[in-house]
């Protein structure tokens, strides 16, 4: 019987915000993209402040060969545009002609005035054609006025998919950059319900060929790639919308999605996911037993949080006071809305003020917020959760499904013994 008690999130009134955001911009993307792209380099054309950044967010790559780096572009160098264009070809010179091992450049662009002035669309059609066919050059924006951390991504992306081979082949398409073993992980699924042929974007390489093509059918992995699922339906390929792979019913519903579009029976479904569907409910029963009954409020920030509070609600026993997103994209996160009882504010945008407001009214159990807001709260007695964590660790798909609920749960009990050492 349908629970006809029940509305869910997606027919809920959204409170829309424009004012101060605090979010890292879309260069933070950099950090993982690297390590998923093998033989890409991204070269932020930037300031001093985003050669920083770079560096302290990927200290650890101070040891190793980078495939990041800055061409710093300061007013006081340059007399004019032509200069700029001119010194950002001397620097990509050096860069290949030391790193052979490079095939595909991306020059990212950023927020200082001298940077937007210069039309790095055009430097990359330039250099491609300069250094082709043994590196490709694309360019997209990671500026701090136009993209939060994880748009990053997104603009990567989506400066990829016209380069993507035509194919009227029937295939699915999974994208999203995932971590290596996490997407060996949602390989074998996929090839054991018999899906096939499966390509990833981004690929580990630029020789691994990835097409699309009208007989695509592509599923996301990430909630805030919203250009670059624009960018696939104009190439002619086809949405599997689902809720994202988190926990053991999102992932369930996920695999569920694309095993209907490629014909899968009912049993062989529930033969290959039955086991790992039970493994990762203990493993979440058990990392979540602290979540239940406990309130949360999140903070926009990654673009993932409306999947994650879908998570949080239906599988972990949690109570969403408001879901912030800086932005909402329905056609990807509305089967997540889908499953979400009407109850919590769903705010879109951020005014940062009167968001704060609303945090420290409501003084959730767990308060999920950017590295920028974290401390101020922990000082005002809440208990906070850094998004970017979420980011950067392995969270999707069954095996995962137990360490996700864990992050969450972890601030809960340091809090609770903090609280127990206090009152002895
Ligand atoms: S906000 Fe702008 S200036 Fe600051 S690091 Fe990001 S791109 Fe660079």
């Amino acid at each position: 019987m349908p629970d006809v008690s029940f509305t869910s999130c997606a027919q809920a009134p959204v409170l829309k915000e424009r004012g101060q955001r605090e979010v890292f911009c879309g260069l933070t993307s950099i950090i993982w993209l690297h390590r998923k792209m093998q033989d890409a380099f991204f070269l932020v054309v930037g300031s001093r402040t985003c050669a920083h950044l770079l560096q302290s967010a990927a200290g650890v790559m101070i040891f190793a060969e980078p495939r990041f780096g800055t061409a710093i572009l300061e007013e006081t160098d340059l007399a004019g545009l032509a200069d700029a264009h001119q010194e950002l070809d001397r620097e990509v010179d050096r860069l290949l002609s030391r790193r052979p091992d490079i095939r595909q450049l991306f020059l990212v662009g950023s927020c200082p005035s001298e940077v937007i002035k210069l039309d790095l669309s055009k430097a990359a059609e330039r250099l491609s054609q300069k250094y082709a066919p043994s590196v490709r050059v694309l360019n997209f924006t990671g500026s701090g006025i136009e993209t939060t951390f994880t748009q990053g991504e997104d603009e990567c992306l989506t400066a990829m998919v016209p380069m993507l081979n035509e194919s009227s082949d029937r295939q699915l398409l999974v994208v999203g950059a995932l971590p290596d073993v996490v997407e060996d992980q949602m390989r074998s699924l996929l090839d054991a319900l018999g899906i096939g042929p499966v390509s990833v974007l981004p690929a580990s390489s630029a020789g691994n060929t990835v097409s699309v093509g009208p007989n695509t059918y592509f599923a996301m992995t990430q909630p805030f790639l919203g250009e670059t699922h624009s960018a696939l339906l104009r190439r002619g390929a086809e949405h599997i919308p689902a809720p994202f792979p988190f926990g053991a019913e999102g992932t369930t519903a996920w695999l569920r999605a694309i095993a209907d579009k490629f014909g899968v029976s009912d049993d062989k479904f529930e033969g290959v996911v039955s086991a790992p569907r039970a493994r990762a409910q203990k493993a979440i029963a058990q990392a979540s037993e602290v979540l239940k009954n406990k309130s949360v409020f999140f903070f926009p920030d990654s673009q993932l949080e409306i999947p994650l509070a879908r998570f949080l609600t239906v599988e972990c026993g949690m109570t969403a006071l408001e879901v912030g997103t800086p932005f909402l994209h329905r056609p990807l996160v509305g089967p997540d809305l889908e499953l979400m009882s009407q109850g919590p504010v769903i705010s879109e945008g951020q005014d940062v003020d009167l968001q704060l407001d609303r945090a420290l009214q409501q003084r959730a159990d767990l308060t999920v917020c950017g590295l920028g807001l974290a401390n101020p709260l922990e000082a005002a007695g809440l208990t906070t959760k850094w998004a970017i964590e979420l980011v950067f660790t392995p969270v999707h798909f069954y095996e995962q499904a137990g360490d996700l609920a864990g992050l969450f749960s972890r601030p809960l009990r340091r809090r609770a013994i903090l609280r127990q050492e206090a009152a002895e």
